[in-house]
């Protein structure tokens, strides 16, 4: 069974990711989306947050787990039994950061291969970040999340700001 992760921050998934999460799935036989804890950064929303929006606009996709984890991800592949990591990118700023990734990944686990999608069009200069802010601000975030998760998104964003 050849086992894909598409590790991210997902803070929160967007329409850019789902792009990505569909086109993986299509390609492996189980695509495992991983919510990375990573301490440097400070989320938004909780991993469990995280993890609902991403299980609730994936539910349709049979072959899709949502898992979350906090350490190097070269160990969470071989734990998992996977072969590659997938990683969506979106401009030629994202690929200095990936490449020096993907190599040390290598490293640390020779048996798995990262991948590359290319973002569609569309989604090009959709990031997280961008949803954030436009929630913040009281913006509509219809064009850049999943139906199912948008108002959620905006009342939360309310509340706490
Ligand atoms: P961000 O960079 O928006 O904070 P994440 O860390 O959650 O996002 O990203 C997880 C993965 O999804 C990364 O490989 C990232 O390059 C990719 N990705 C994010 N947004 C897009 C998009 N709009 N199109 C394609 N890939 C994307």
């Amino acid at each position: 069974m050849k086992i894909a992760i598409y590790p991210g921050s997902f803070d929160p998934v967007t329409l850019g990711h789902l792009d990505i999460i569909e086109r993986a799935s299509a390609l492996f036989d189980k695509l495992i989306v991983v919510v990375m804890h990573n301490v440097a950064k400070s989320p938004m929303f909780t991993v469990e947050e995280r993890m609902e929006f991403l299980r609730r606009t994936t539910s349709r996709l049979s072959n899709v787990e949502i898992d979350a984890f906090g350490g190097l991800l070269a160990g969470y592949a071989a734990q998992r039994g996977a072969c590659t990591i997938v990683k969506g990118l979106r401009a030629m700023s994202d690929f200095e950061y990936e490449f020096q990734m993907a190599l040390t990944n290598r490293k640390l686990n020779p048996n798995v291969d990262t991948i590359f999608l290319m973002t569609s069009a569309e989604y090009m200069y959709l990031s997280s970040s961008m949803v954030k802010d436009i929630a913040l601000h009281g913006g509509k975030v219809a064009d850049f999340v999943p139906p199912e998760i948008e108002e959620e998104i905006f009342h939360r964003m309310r509340k706490d700001g």
